[in-house]
């Protein structure tokens, strides 16, 4: 599937699960070589599987009341990002929703591109599918 090794590497963060499985969670940031959209990758494994990742060494994710949080993007590095390339986010905008519209208008854009980019591609891999059948 990848070709650039994009791809590659274990999970970033691992937490048991029932029936003696575990979970991996990585945190992956696309490729345009690949085409793939960035997201977030969840691996079940086995005891074999968890072996061959070596999954002692991966950190393990701590649960809290029931829930684990694991931070992917903190505002204040989105502002200082933005800041550096002259954007200029208003600093008194942190922690009064701002930034957080920012952040879900970019991922709500991003996921309506990435389904209609999806869809073309289906509808692509279709015709091309049919024309060779015929
Ligand atoms: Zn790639």
């Amino acid at each position: 599937m990848c070709e650039c090794g994009c791809s590659m590497g274990g999970p970033d963060y691992r937490f048991a699960g029932p029936s003696g499985y575990w979970y991996g969670i990585r945190i992956y940031g696309g490729c345009r070589n690949c085409d793939a959209p960035a997201g977030v990758d969840v691996f079940k494994m086995d005891g074999d599987q968890y072996r061959q990742f070596d999954g002692k060494h991966i950190p393990l994710l701590e649960f809290n009341g029931g829930m684990a949080s694991l931070a992917v993007l903190h505002p204040r590095q989105l502002i200082d990002a933005a800041n550096r390339d002259g954007l200029e986010i208003d600093e008194d905008a942190y922690g009064e929703g701002e930034v957080a519209d920012i952040i879900t208008s970019a991922v709500s854009a991003a996921k309506g591109f990435y389904d209609r980019e999806r869809e073309e591609y289906k509808k692509r891999i279709k015709k091309e599918s049919s024309n060779g059948k015929a």
